[in-house]
């Protein structure tokens, strides 16, 4: 890919700096053309108006975050998640997102038992799949570190995401993001596996210490993780689409956004792109 063709900015990673129209801007000026926005962040402009400024700057949307959080202690709070996910639906959709990604949800109030939490992820997606489907939205499964199990995503391992898409067929596929996979000993065989069903490669790296569960991930570099080794096997399973740095952490939320994309292009080139000078 020439130029910064394989780069995608996750919008979280400047939240605190810029809403999407500066977003977008700021990404132009350094040669950015690939953003994945928040559904907050579409919100605070109005869809209609994030569709023109995501089409008016020839951006690609790599994907919509996000869907998911389906697990509820009621029926009705079920279908609110299902209700909720139709609507993730259509603005990904409206803004020709590549896929929508699932952040799956953990316990139900209360609950002790995940097993049965999984059993609502995999019905709630059934559940809106053929929504998805005539909708043209792929739906990535976006499996997340154990850490988050009880909280936010029940689906732990690209293994566990691989066997959902296999139950569900046509119109799932997965996310891989390097913050919540690199420590799984199966990643690669499941990297392989995941051959036509990989929709998302997103990027960020792991701090020691991390200092805080949710908002402390690391700029590429700054880290544990061997970034190269991971894409090569991503596209060796036939994904070539955008890496996209997506770095939720009150740290680089402090510094000047135009400061942390310029960084984030630098580390991309020097870490991450497989076409790179330094490879
Ligand atoms: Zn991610």
């Amino acid at each position: 890919m020439a130029g910064l063709d394989g780069l995608s900015i996750n919008l979280a990673t400047v939240r605190e700096q810029f809403g999407l129209p500066q977003a977008v801007e700021a990404c132009r000026r350094l040669g950015i053309s690939a953003i994945a926005p928040w559904r907050d962040q579409v919100a605070k402009v109005g869809l209609a108006e994030a569709a023109r400024i995501v089409r008016d700057n020839g951006m690609r949307v790599t994907d919509l975050c996000r869907g998911g959080m389906f697990p509820a202690a009621t029926a009705q709070g079920r279908q609110a998640a299902i209700d909720d996910n139709r609507r993730a639906i259509d603005e990904a959709a409206a803004l020709s997102a590549d896929a929508l990604v699932l952040v799956c949800g953990g316990l139900p109030d209360r609950s002790r038992d995940i097993a049965d939490a999984r059993k609502m992820v995999r019905d709630g997606i059934a559940a809106i799949l053929p929504y998805a489907k005539a909708a043209g939205i792929p739906l990535a499964i976006e499996p997340l570190h154990p850490m988050y199990a009880a909280d936010r995503a029940c689906v732990n391992t690209l293994e566990q995401a691989l066997d959902l898409c296999d139950e569900l067929g046509e119109g799932v596929g997965v996310a891989i993001d390097t913050y919540h996979v690199w420590w799984d000993p199966k990643l690669h065989a499941q990297i392989a596996r995941a051959r036509g069903r990989i929709l998302a490669h997103h990027i960020c790296d792991w701090l020691v210490p991390t200092k805080h569960l949710l908002l402390d991930r690391g700029m590429m570099g700054d880290g544990v993780i061997d970034f190269r080794p991971i894409r090569r096997a991503i596209e060796a399973a036939g994904y070539h689409g955008p890496q996209a740095v997506e770095i939720l952490s009150e740290a680089w939320w402090q510094r000047p956004g135009e400061e942390v994309l310029r960084l984030c292009v630098e580390r991309y080139n020097s870490l991450c792109r497989l076409d790179g000078a330094n490879e």
